[in-house]
C-alpha cells in the first residue's frame, strides 16, 4: 500500500529528523520542502534579487522564476536525496543564516508557492512519501493519510538550531538563531497564502515534554495503525 505521510510544523522542531527516519524504515521517498524553499531563496540571491535596502525584489524573482529548475539528485549516501538547483548540488549552501533571513520572504509569494507545491505533489503520485513543511497537510496533500504536527518552545528550537549550524563551523550567536526563527514562524504563520498551520485531522506533537526518539516511537505506531 502507498501512503502519504505529512509532517509540518515550526521551524527546528525536529520534522527532518523523525521525516527522515520513518522514511527509511518504510522504504518511502523523503521529501524535504524547505530544501525548495532554500533553493530559491539562494537562487534570489546569487541573482542579486534585492532592492536597495536589501530586501527581497519579489516581482523580479517572479519574473526569473522560469530559470530555476528544482530536482533531488542522489547525495553520496544511499538511498540520500538533495536538493539541486539549475544541476547543481546546492545542499552545503542552503542551511545558513544569510538564505535563512530571506527564505520567509521567498516562501510568501504565491507564484513561488504554486510552482513548488504543484511539484511536490507529482512527487507523492507513485509511491508513498514522508514529507516535512509547513503545508503539507494542509494544501499539498490535504487527503494524506497520517499527518503530524510539531511544536516546540522557540529556546529549545534556537539551542537545536544553534549547535546545527555550529557543528558545520558557522558562526553564529544564539540571539541571531533565535531572532531568525521567532521571525521565520511569524512570516510563515501570517502569509496570505499557505500559512503554516494545523490541520484539523492533523495528530499535533509538543517537543518539549518528548525526547526525539519517543517522539518517533509515538509517531511510528500511529503509522502502524
Ligand atoms: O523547513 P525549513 O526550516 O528548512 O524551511 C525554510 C523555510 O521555507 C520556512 O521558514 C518557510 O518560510 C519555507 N517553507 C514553506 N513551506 C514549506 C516548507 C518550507 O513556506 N512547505
Amino acid at each position: 500500500t502507498k501512503i502519504n505521510i505529512a509532517i509540518d510544523g515550526y521551524s527546528s522542531t525536529g520534522k527532518s529528523t523523525v521525516a527522515r527516519r520513518l522514511a527509511k524504515e518504510l522504504g518511502y521517498l523523503y521529501v524535504d520542502t524547505g530544501a525548495m524553499y532554500r533553493a530559491v531563496a539562494l537562487f534570489a540571491l546569487r541573482n542579486n534579487l534585492l532592492d536597495e535596502e536589501g530586501e527581497l525584489d519579489g516581482p523580479a524573482l517572479v519574473d526569473a522564476l522560469p530559470q530555476i529548475s528544482l530536482r533531488f539528485v542522489p547525495s553520496d549516501k544511499p538511498g540520500v536525496f538533495e536538493i539541486a538547483l539549475n544541476g547543481e548540488s546546492v545542499e552545503q549552501h542552503i542551511r545558513n543564516l544569510e538564505v535563512s533571513s530571506i527564505v520567509s520572504p521567498v516562501a510568501a509569494i504565491g507564484e513561488v508557492r504554486e510552482l513548488l507545491v504543484r511539484q511536490q505533489q507529482q512527487m507523492g503520485v507513485e509511491k508513498g512519501v514522508v514529507m516535512d513543511g509547513r503545508d503539507i497537510g494542509t494544501v499539498v496533500f490535504p487527503d494524506a493519510e497520517l499527518k503530524i504536527f510539531m511544536t516546540a518552545s522557540a529556546e529549545k528550537r534556537t539551542r537545536r538550531r544553534l549547535e546545527e549550524l555550529q557543528g558545520k563551523g558557522q558562526e553564529v550567536t544564539y540571539e541571531e538563531v533565535y531572532n531568525n526563527i521567532v521571525e521565520r514562524d511569524r512570516i510563515d504563520s501570517s502569509r496570505a497564502v499557505g500559512p503554516l498551520r494545523k490541520a484539523e485531522d492533523a495528530l499535533a506533537y509538543d517537543n518539549d515534554n518528548l525526547t526525539l526518539e519517543e517522539q518517533y516511537q509515538l509517531i511510528y505506531q500511529e503509522v502502524l495503525r
